[in-house]
């Protein structure tokens, strides 16, 4: 269906007729609504397909089949069409804030994150994901002939801003169409929670594949997990132990989302939430997990944290990785007119620091390593030093 009576949309859901459009007026399409359309757009632009070469957590180096961006953004769409179905949630509005919930991610994940934001402080500044995805689909993206960006609806960049937490109008006036003072609707809030479940079981299968996790280390540390995995074990004890891990693994992904989904059906159902105003008004977030899941959730992100993220072959990894990407920040600091042409242009509007940011933060893992071997390796090696 393609106006507001889509079928089977519950009343607090985000329906395409309501919504406030885009900066640029277009014709309708004949058989895609609004929200199709922009997922079309999101799965068209540069951003999107540069995902493949963005690391998640683990850089190619370890194998092909762990998960990139990419794979990273598809199960969370995955995720968060299945929850927005049982919830009765406008499945196509999820689906295109899914797929570009990511694409302001810089190279080598949350490594090259915070050394980015670490960098712009010292500039006074700050790198903030959300709002370098929304630079990219309202400004990076070059495609179309009668408009700069993707020209995305409004609700698809208010998700894409305020999906994963919340900006005041005070510090962020530029922000302000927004409607900082309110909640997002359901269609976005499910994306982070979708986002962790997906991040959460992934990173321990690509931890248990890449050997950097035991399965009894996993069954000890993750209460959840050790309770699913036991029955599994007394079922088919002559099974192929990734087997029974994968059963395990399976069956945890499936306990989080059915319990958000039950969790927030309850909450909706208790604080009567019938209008997509009530959602914008309502103070707490009202997509999540039962106090119960939230309290396991937490325990397998301190296992991972405790166990994956700080572990000494990632960490040293890590070391590698940001001491690139401050080179490379270094590097086009003095000398910005190395930068492509459209950024050279962009210096002359906004501080070069702000520029060189957002070129790094659009690399792929590759062609940051590719750039850091033309401009640094050589000159460090010319000068005699040890490159990184
Ligand atoms: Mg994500």
């Amino acid at each position: 269906m393609r106006d507001g009576t889509q079928a089977g949309l519950a009343n607090y859901a985000m329906a395409v007729a309501k919504s406030l459009g885009r900066r640029f007026p277009e014709q309708p399409h004949p058989y895609r609504n609004e929200y199709e359309r922009d997922r079309d757009r999101i799965v068209h632009s540069r951003a999107f397909r540069r995902l493949e070469n963005k690391t998640q957590v683990f850089t190619r180096r370890y194998s092909d089949h762990f998960r990139n961006r990419l794979t990273h953004t598809l199960e969370v769409a995955q995720i968060s069409r299945t929850v927005a179905k049982a919830l009765h949630l406008n499945t196509d509005l999820v689906e295109a804030l899914a797929l570009v919930h990511d694409v302001g991610h810089p190279p080598f994940g949350h490594a090259g994150e915070s050394e980015l934001d670490r960098l712009m402080m010292r500039q006074g500044d700050r790198f903030d994901h959300n709002l370098h995805a929304l630079r990219i689909v309202e400004q990076f993206e070059q495609k179309y002939i009668g408009f700069p960006g993707l020209n995305l609806t409004f609700e698809v960049r208010e998700g894409i801003v305020k999906h994963s937490r919340d900006y005041d109008s005070e510090h962020y006036p530029d922000l302000k169409e927004y409607r900082l003072d309110e909640r997002p609707p359901l269609e976005a809030q499910l994306i982070d929670v979708a986002d962790e479940i997906a991040y959460d079981c992934a990173d321990l299968d690509d931890g248990y594949e890449a050997k950097l996790l035991t399965l009894a280390q996993i069954r000890d540390g993750v209460p959840l997990f050790g309770r699913l995995l036991r029955p599994v074990e007394r079922k088919h004890p002559q099974a192929a132990e990734k087997l029974k891990f994968n059963e395990a693994l399976k069956q945890l992904m499936d306990c989080l989302v059915t319990d958000l989904v039950e969790a927030t059906r309850e909450r909706l159902k208790q604080m009567r939430i019938r209008s997509v105003d009530q959602v914008r008004a309502a103070a707490p977030r009202l997509v999540g997990p039962s106090p119960r899941m939230s309290r396991e959730n937490q325990m397998l992100k301190t296992f991972l944290r405790d166990n994956l993220y700080t572990h000494r072959q990632i960490y040293a990894e890590r070391k590698k990785i940001v001491r690139c990407i401050a080179q490379m920040f270094e590097f086009y600091m003095s000398h910005p007119r190395s930068l492509p042409p459209f950024y050279v242009a962009k210096t002359r509007k906004e501080p070069t620091h702000r520029v060189v940011c957002d070129y790094i933060a659009g690399m792929t893992d590759n062609y940051l390593m590719d750039q850091h071997r033309k401009h640094v390796v050589r000159r460090i090696a010319s000068d005699g030093k040890t490159p990184c």
